[in-house]
């Protein structure tokens, strides 16, 4: 499980990128002028009034010690799994007990000094300390578990519980709190990133209510999940919105989603460290898919796990399927699938899904574009708008690799264009000296810019700033955002491109 979980980004806002350097400041400043240390105050009475009406949105926003695990221990934290004793709610009760009755204490010895200003230089300097030895052994347990390990034992995590709960006990609340919402359970890919990336090592897809949110009481909101996920489903929002959202949600592409039970029948080296995998159904013994669409395979049962592929054959008897998988150097699933995954081993799938990338029935013109492993559906999308769509009109696919060995399926794309006049197959390599066999130097983007793309609708895979600048020139070449569709392994914000 060594590369489980994964480090990415958690800081959005720059109160969470620097809002550690409070917590120095308190902490250290604090040795020369005490007085800082009273700062915290407000920070407690802050934390407790966001709490009572949004749960631990703090932590996650607004702490500043958050801010300093996240934002300057979570990149050199070794990033492991935070045991399950700190994660037990009665080690949580016993230490905010603890917490309290010793600082009670410290505040009952200063008691006398009421009323002057020593008192406050006493107070402020407790402060102080606190913030000190949550700056030292938070920091050491983020070093060497995970970023947000003291959070799970926090007195003042604890205290934003209770306060968030007499929220709820008084119907408050229900009104205002804000959750972690999936769109649609359907277009969850369960793949576990939301859970792989969260700090707070929670399992937000295997947990969404009715509703669609993840109540859990422990989420501190950080939106960690919802910039992470690939299916781009995920938001943060009140009850109210999340039913709206559920009623409104459109779910086309997702209808045939199906638990799948198949066997795989053959595997094919592709070289490139790219396997060819073909999976045939047991049960059900047939399936239907679209070119286009993608399918779930699992790679764990406990959690529950799965990893999403372009389907790369064109189904010809709705018996088996064909994926192409790329290895990912410290990849966690395709290290699984490579070391695990033989020929007449049994498997699960699910699927089919999607429709991003499933050609419309108005199509005249279309435009495919691919770099990298974004090939593959294409593989079985040129295959079926040449047999099965005479109406269409134009058909191009470009196809950027880096290197000239890297273009798979190539004979079968160009025996294709040979055969059909109406399909023009473009590829490109952006780093090949050897340019043969017609091939071009560059990038797709260099090509769309050439091309006439009126009347046309595009359909593009591929790396996340292939799409993101393709997006920009194709709309810059007069398409409309609705002519453009495409699909990715990342999530791509559409309003960066839009
Ligand atoms: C709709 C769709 C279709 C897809 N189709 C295909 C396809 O046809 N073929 C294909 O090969 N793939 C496809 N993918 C991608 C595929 O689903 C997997 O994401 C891919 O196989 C990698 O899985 P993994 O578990 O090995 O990698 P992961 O472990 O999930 O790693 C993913 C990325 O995160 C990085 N990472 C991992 N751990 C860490 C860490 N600790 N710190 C920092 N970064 C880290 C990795 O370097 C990698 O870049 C598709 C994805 C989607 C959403
Ligand atoms: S990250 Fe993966 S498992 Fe989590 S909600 Fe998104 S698609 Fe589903
Ligand atoms: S579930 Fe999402 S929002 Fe909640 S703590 Fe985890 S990553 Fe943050």
């Amino acid at each position: 499980m060594d590369n489980y979980f994964i480090k990415t980004n958690r800081t959005f806002t720059n109160i969470r990128k620097y809002g550690w350097i409070l917590t120095v400041l308190i902490a250290i400043g604090g040795r020369w002028e005490p007085k800082l240390g009273l700062l915290v105050v407000f920070i407690m009475a802050g934390l407790t009034g966001v709490s009572f009406f949004t749960g631990r949105y703090w932590c996650g926003n607004i702490c500043p010690h958050g801010s300093l695990f996240d934002s300057v221990i979570a990149p050199i934290s070794r990033n492991k799994k935070i045991p399950k004793l700190f994660k037990n709610k009665v080690f949580g009760a016993i230490f905010l007990i603890f917490f309290a009755w010793s600082f009670s204490n410290k505040i009952i010895k200063i008691s006398p000094l009421w009323g002057t200003f020593d008192f406050l230089d006493k107070l402020g300097f407790i402060f102080s300390n606190t913030y000190l030895v949550v700056l030292i052994v938070g920091g050491i347990f983020a070093l060497a578990i995970n970023s947000r390990t003291w959070c799970q034992f926090c007195p003042m995590g604890s205290l934003q519980k209770i306060s968030y709960t007499a929220g709820k006990t008084v119907g408050v609340a229900k009104n205002t709190n804000v959750l972690v919402t999936i769109e649609s359970k359907d277009k969850c890919h369960s793949c576990g990133k939301c859970s792989r990336v969260c700090p707070f090592q929670l399992t937000p897809y295997l947990d969404f209510n009715d509703n669609n949110q993840f109540d859990n009481i422990n989420c501190i909101k950080c939106g960690t999940c919802v910039e992470n996920c690939p299916a781009s489903i995920l938001s943060i929002k009140t009850e109210k919105q999340a039913i709206e959202l559920k009623e409104n949600t459109i779910v086309l592409g997702y209808e045939n989603r199906q638990e799948i039970e198949a066997k795989i029948t053959s595997i094919v080296d592709l070289g490139n460290d790219l396997r060819e995998f073909e999976f045939t159904f047991q049960n059900p013994y047939e399936v239907n898919y679209k070119a286009g669409q993608f399918i779930l395979v699992r790679i764990m049962d406990e959690p529950k796990q799965y990893r999403a592929y372009s389907i790369s054959s064109y189904n010809e008897n709705k018996r088996s399927l064909k994926v192409i998988i790329k290895k990912v150097p410290k990849g966690f699933g395709t290290e699984l699938i490579f070391d695990n995954f033989k020929v007449g081993s049994d498997i699960i799938l699910e699927g089919p899904m999607g429709d991003e990338l499933v050609v419309g029935d108005d199509v005249k013109k279309v435009l495919f574009v691919a770099n990298g492993i974004g090939i593959t559906p294409f593989i079985a999308l040129v295959k079926d708008v040449l047999l099965n769509r005479p109406d269409i009109e134009e058909v191009k696919l470009l196809n950027g690799q880096k290197f000239e060995n890297e273009f798979i399926y190539d004979d079968y794309f160009r025996e294709l264009s040979k055969e059909y006049d109406k399909f023009h197959y473009i590829p490109v390599a952006s780093r090949e000296e050897n340019l043969d066999k017609g091939l071009r130097k560059g990038y797709v983007t260099n090509l769309i810019k050439e091309l006439d793309v009126a009347d046309y609708k595009v359909y593009m895979c591929g790396s996340k700033n292939m799409i993101s600048d393709s997006y920009k020139i194709l709309l810059d070449k007069g398409l409309k955002t609705s002519d453009v569709f495409y699909e990715s392994e990342e999530k791509i914000k559409i309003e960066n491109v839009a």
